[in-house]
């Protein structure tokens, strides 16, 4: 996956999330439903691998 995928992809799950949360109650509670589960854990890997690729970036010269 290219730098700019990875952005979008990270984008994109966080744009799914947040629509997600904003619809559902449980969720707001801290009570993922079995919708909201696999949305955040997608947002959360995605967002990991987002900040594993800025870290390494910065330790580039
Ligand atoms: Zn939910």
């Amino acid at each position: 996956m290219s730098r700019d995928e990875e952005f979008i992809a990270y984008m994109r799950a966080f744009e799914a999330s947040t629509t997600h949360l904003g619809s559902c109650a449980a969720c707001q509670n801290d009570q993922p439903c079995t919708d909201g589960a696999p949305i955040d854990a997608e947002f959360i890997a995605r967002q990991d691998a987002w900040n594993e690729r800025i870290r390494t970036e910065r330790k580039q010269p």
